[in-house]
């Protein structure tokens, strides 16, 4: 991908972002990033195990934030279940709980300096136009850019705000991937220009993940593999700050018999239905690690015994996995 320049931030926030990088080059730390949206399912509590695990086994961090921008969709006492799920696991994280909801004003800040270095420009497409330009079958086509040459009014029209999006440059768009191939997505063919702040007003995903990272200092992304589409995305948000992306691990999700993904919205089964069951801590860590075949099924052990067992390399043969799909480079 072309780079741009990286825009103006002010003082204050340039320093933040640079003591981030120095941070990611003096070694591992991961972070696990729920939505308070409801309780974690059995396949969430594993990415979180595999996550804390890789940075044990490297002798890094592991931190935690809730993703809890997105108002309507948060459910309450959600966050509190999934700090409660975390420390019966015995999954401690590193440093104070992050909630990107604190960090609106930093989000705010980001936004102005792209808009003010002419990488964003207002789109007034609605959902529903888009859906109709879309292919059948609900395929994801990339933002078709017709609002992109429109002299730019960023105030009301008909008394709605535009959404802002990133202008995207010509050119693959690369990420390391440590457990599978490495990333490529064409930026104008797959990924299109990106929405950074919604027509509602709230920060989208991709603008508040990729500025963490590069806040928190993360080295190693590790997610479940759902959001590997979402990363050409988040790393040209990161080129357009003009930052190189953290290598990334996307892992393998629990599926049930149908081979379907658990979700939360279906009520997958957390650990309230596990512990209704009779499982303590040293069962569930058990029949996680074991789903991977880390361990034999019927294991019992903690944690810690957990990683005390492993090496690095037996995780990286757990999830490696070769049949993703990239652009080709
Ligand atoms: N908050 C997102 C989710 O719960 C995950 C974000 C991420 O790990 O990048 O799906």
């Amino acid at each position: 991908m072309a780079s741009t320049p990286a825009p103006a931030l002010p003082r204050h926030l340039q320093d933040r972002l640079e003591a981030g990088l120095q941070r990611r080059r003096q070694g591992y730390r991961t972070r696990f990033a729920p939505s308070p949206t409801g309780p974690l399912h059995r396949g969430n509590l594993r990415t979180a195990l595999i996550g804390w695990l890789d940075a044990r086994l490297h002798g890094g961090e592991w931190l935690l934030r809730i993703d809890d921008l997105d108002g309507p969709r948060n459910r309450a006492g959600a966050e509190e279940a999934i700090v409660d799920d975390l420390l019966w696991l015995g999954l401690h994280w590193d440093g104070p709980l992050e909630r990107q909801s604190e960090r609106r004003g930093v989000y705010a800040t980001v936004l102005s300096a792209l808009r003010g270095a002419d990488l964003l420009y207002p789109c007034r497409c609605s959902r529903r136009l888009l859906a109709d330009v879309s292919a059948p079958h609900g395929a994801l086509t990339p933002y078709p850019g017709f609002c992109r040459e429109r002299t730019p009014v960023w105030g009301p029209q008909a008394g709605r705000l535009p959404s802002w999006r990133l202008r995207l440059g010509p050119g693959a768009i690369r990420w390391q991937e440590r457990w599978g191939p490495a990333g490529c997505q064409d930026g104008p063919g797959t990924v299109g220009d990106v929405v950074l702040r919604r027509a509602d007003g709230v920060v989208a995903y991709h603008l508040a993940t990729a500025l963490d990272e590069l806040l928190m200092g993360i080295s190693d992304v590790v997610r479940g593999e759902d959001l590997w589409p979402s990363t050409g995305a988040q790393v040209a948000v990161m080129a357009a700050l003009g930052a190189p992306p953290p290598r990334y691990a996307h892992v393998p999700l629990w599926r049930d018999g149908q081979g379907e993904r658990l979700s939360k919205r279906q009520g997958a089964e957390g650990l309230a239905g596990l512990r209704a069951r009779g499982h303590d801590a040293p069962a569930v860590i058990g029949l996680l690690a074991s789903s991977l075949e880390l361990i034999p099924p019927g294991s019992r052990l903690s944690a810690g015994e957990l990683a005390a067992t492993l090496a690095p390399a037996d995780l990286e043969r757990a999830l490696h996995r070769n049949d993703r799909g990239v652009d080709k480079p």
